[in-house]
C-alpha cells in the first residue's frame, strides 16, 4: 500500500526501484566496490591480481604502520559513494546508512563476529547539536543489525 503511495526510489539518483532503501541497477554497476587484492591494514586496493591474499601490505602502510592491525575499505570514494554520504553527513538522509553499513559488512566479513563491538568515531558536540545525529554512530548501528544478521547489500 505505502509503496502505491510513496513509490521506491534509488537513494542515490531518484529512479524507481523495487525496493526501499536499495539503489537502481545503473547505480550500482557505477559502485568500484574494493575487493581482493587490497592492503589488509588500509584497504588501498591494487590495481592486479597481485599475490599474497589478506596479507598484502601497501608501500605506506609498510614504511609507516597505523596503529590497528586490520582494515578494510567497502567501496572506493568517488561520485556514486558522495551522492550517499553527503546527503548522509549534511542533509538528514540518515535512511542512506542502512544501504551503506550493508556494504561495509560485506567488506568487513571475516573481521566482524557476532560479539564484535562498534565504536563510532564521535562527533563535537557543536556539530552534533546542528546536525541532531551523529551519522557514524547511525553508520555503526547499522553495521552492527547487519552484521548480527548476516545480510548481504542487494
Ligand atoms: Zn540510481
Ligand atoms: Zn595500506
Amino acid at each position: 500500500m505505502l509503496d502505491t503511495l510513496f513509490p521506491p526510489h534509488c537513494l542515490a539518483c531518484g529512479a524507481d526501484v523495487m525496493q526501499a532503501g536499495l539503489l537502481c541497477a545503473t547505480c550500482v554497476s557505477q559502485l568500484h566496490l574494493i575487493t581482493s587484492p587490497y592492503c589488509h591494514r588500509c584497504a588501498l586496493p591494487f590495481p592486479s591480481r597481485a599475490a599474497g591474499g589478506a596479507t598484502l601490505t601497501c608501500t605506506a602502510c609498510a614504511e609507516n604502520p597505523p596503529p590497528w592491525r586490520e582494515g578494510r575499505a567497502a567501496m572506493v570514494y568517488d561520485d556514486l559513494p558522495r551522492q550517499l554520504i553527503l546527503p548522509l553527513k549534511y542533509a538528514d538522509r540518515t535512511e542512506n546508512a542502512t544501504l551503506l553499513a550493508r556494504y561495509m559488512a560485506a567488506a568487513a566479513r571475516g573481521l566482524v563476529e557476532k560479539d564484535s563491538i562498534f565504536i563510532p568515531v564521535p562527533l563535537h558536540r557543536v556539530r552534533l547539536f546542528t546536525r541532531r545525529y551523529n551519522q557514524a554512530a547511525l553508520l555503526a548501528c547499522a553495521l552492527a543489525r547487519t552484521a548480527d544478521r548476516g545480510q548481504r547489500p542487494a
